[in-house]
């Protein structure tokens, strides 16, 4: 039984391992960092979407008010060639012409600023939409490199799981069937921890001292004994 509870021991640092790779497996830095990048880049896809929405229609209303100032330069040539042409002579036409080229002048005056105020808001979405496809193309490289290591992490963590877990199967097989039994069902319960060295009488998993009275007991038995304190088996090693 002495050599049984030893190996137990054994066991329960593999186990331990096994455990501690797992929860690195969990725990990979890179993933957590792709899976924020992705859900920010989700919101910036988001939002290029609206930009270029917006300014689709902004460059329409801009093509719009170019239209109309192209036909009130045409108005106000044709209104123009009238004026100096030479075949009106009236003078009451000829005024009430150039009253009109000048109310035709001041509506493109008012046309003229629409441009340049439309031509404002076109160009600061432009602005917009460029800078989120620059923050869409930096995100997603560092999503791909983030994703390329966590990979390579989870390949290494889980070639080495399964190395650890085939030495593992042989460990356990030099356990006794009833004692491996009594150590899987405390692991479950406390942590992961089913078994732990008893030194100098101290219960090395919840680092309890132990009278000595049952120190003496424990080594005198030949069948495995529980710390009193946190209930997992003790091996006694001096
Ligand atoms: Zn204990």
């Amino acid at each position: 039984m002495k050599a049984e509870l030893s190996s137990l021991l054994e066991l329960q640092k593999i186990d331990s391992k096994i455990d501690s790779l797992k929860k690195d497996l969990d725990n990979i830095k890179e993933k957590a960092r792709y899976d924020e990048l992705q859900a920010g880049l989700k919101k910036l896809r988001a939002k290029e979407e609206l930009f270029q929405k917006e300014q689709d229609q902004q460059s329409q209303v801009l093509d719009k008010i170019n239209g109309e100032l192209d036909l009130l330069n045409r108005k106000i040539e044709n209104e123009q060639k009238k004026l100096f042409g030479g075949t009106i002579s009236n003078s009451k036409e000829l005024s009430a012409i150039q009253k009109e080229i000048e109310s035709l002048s001041k509506k493109k005056d008012g046309l003229e600023t629409s441009v340049l105020e439309q031509m404002d808001k076109v160009s600061a979405l432009d602005d917009a939409l460029t800078k989120t496809k620059e923050f869409i193309a930096r995100d997603n490289e560092e999503a791909q490199k983030a994703k390329e290591i966590w990979q390579q992490k989870e390949d290494q963590l889980k070639a080495e799981i399964s190395k650890v877990a085939s030495s593992r199967d042989e460990q356990a097989k030099t356990v006794d069937e009833e004692l491996l039994e009594d150590y899987e069902d405390i692991r479950k319960t406390k942590g992961g921890i089913g078994a732990g060295a008893l030194v100098k009488g101290i219960c090395q998993v919840c680092n309890v001292e132990l009278p000595e009275t049952e120190v003496e007991e424990i080594r005198a038995k030949d069948r495995p004994d529980y710390c009193t304190s946190c209930g997992r088996i003790l091996i006694v090693k001096e």
